[in-house]
């Protein structure tokens, strides 16, 4: 079946880009090996006709048809990323080859979902996409920021080399709906602390920043690179320009869920970079887009469907973390 691959397709985004792409019409294959995204993700889509999941691990050769191809396919918590460094630099790499060779033998157009982790600990705020970034190569993260970037590498020598047509997006932190409560990252620990009545976890004293953008801003701009008929190759920074202390967010999680938790400080991880903001002045200029929904906004609405999930897995007791 020709039409889109999303590999990755299971995941946070990947669920989301898949259903959001159904919704306009498109044929969709997802592909992964569900090492961090489920079936339970994408247990409604599997009824849909133009839907199609294939089990498999990029790492392996792949042999299918697509006319575009998404590469979303990389775990992208540090929990998770970190747990296996030299499987998540396989994914990253050889995942990305063979993405790009499947592109090739169908002509296909391919863009790579690569993230702001290519900045590392930014000595520059907001980071423009011209900014080639500060990443510790030999440290505990260097796995997934060094992945991604010899991911970006692959993807620019293609085009360089073969003349794919190939983009890249950098996404920067996103969260919603469907994001794992039990993958470490920060905004899914808060929310379902808070609900918990937990302590809200702050690693070192909160001051470091972060810019979280709703994800369904993040999949339309996605969308939107993909779909610009005209060359766009990128780098193109998505995400929001808005940006908060780690203390302050928990402070507004704690306001929205009306919790009464406790903050307790912990260390703070090796190489967590300090600051972290897009400068989005590109997807802006090219293509009218920025980000739609609020931070209060598109928590509250988070918060609104950790408690459905919580009280459904009430009901099902066997049922899995992902909400
Ligand atoms: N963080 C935190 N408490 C947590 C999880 C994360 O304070 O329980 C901090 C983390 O140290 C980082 C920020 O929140 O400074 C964002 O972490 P996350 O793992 O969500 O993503 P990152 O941007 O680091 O990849």
């Amino acid at each position: 079946m020709a039409g889109v691959l999303v590999a990755g397709g299971a995941g946070f985004l990947g669920t989301h880009l898949c259903r959001r792409l159904l919704d306009s019409g498109h044929d969709v294959t997802c592909m992964d090996d569900l090492s961090t995204g489920s079936l339970e993700n994408i247990e409604a889509l599997l009824d849909n006709p133009r839907f199609r999941f294939i089990h498999q691990d990029i790492i392996a050769p792949i042999d299918h048809d697509a006319e575009r191809i998404y590469n979303l396919a990389c775990p992208a918590s540090p929990r998770f990323y970190q747990s296996d460094p030299v499987r998540t630099l396989k994914t990253s790499v050889i995942g990305s080859l063979n993405l790009l060779e499947l592109a090739r033998r169908n002509g296909a157009r391919i863009l790579l979902a690569s993230t702001s982790e290519v900045y590392g600990d930014a000595r520059i705020s907001p980071q423009p996409e011209t900014y080639w970034g500060n990443v510790n190569p030999v440290g505990v993260r260097a796995c997934y920021d060094e992945g991604k970037r010899c991911a970006e590498t692959l993807f620019s020598d293609y085009r360089r080399q073969y003349g794919l047509d190939t983009r890249i997006a950098r996404i920067f932190n996103t969260y919603g709906p469907g994001m794992r409560a039990d993958d470490g990252r920060v905004v899914g620990t808060f929310v379902a602390q808070a609900l918990a009545g937990d302590p809200l976890t702050v690693f070192g004293d909160g001051r470091q920043t972060r810019s979280f953008c709703h994800v369904d801003d993040t999949i339309d701009a996605l969308a939107r690179v993909m779909d610009a008929s005209d060359d766009a190759a990128g780098p193109f920074n998505i995400g929001s320009p808005v940006e908060i202390r780690i203390l302050d967010l928990a402070a507004m999680v704690l306001k929205l869920t009306g919790s009464r938790s406790q903050v307790v400080e912990k260390s703070l991880p090796a190489d967590d970079p300090k600051q972290r903001c897009p400068d989005i002045s590109l997807m802006i200029e090219r293509f009218g887009w920025q980000p739609r929904t609020d931070l209060e906004t598109g928590l509250s609405k988070m918060i609104d469907s950790y408690r459905n999930a919580a009280a459904h897995r009430r009901r099902l007791p066997d049922a899995s973390l992902t909400v």
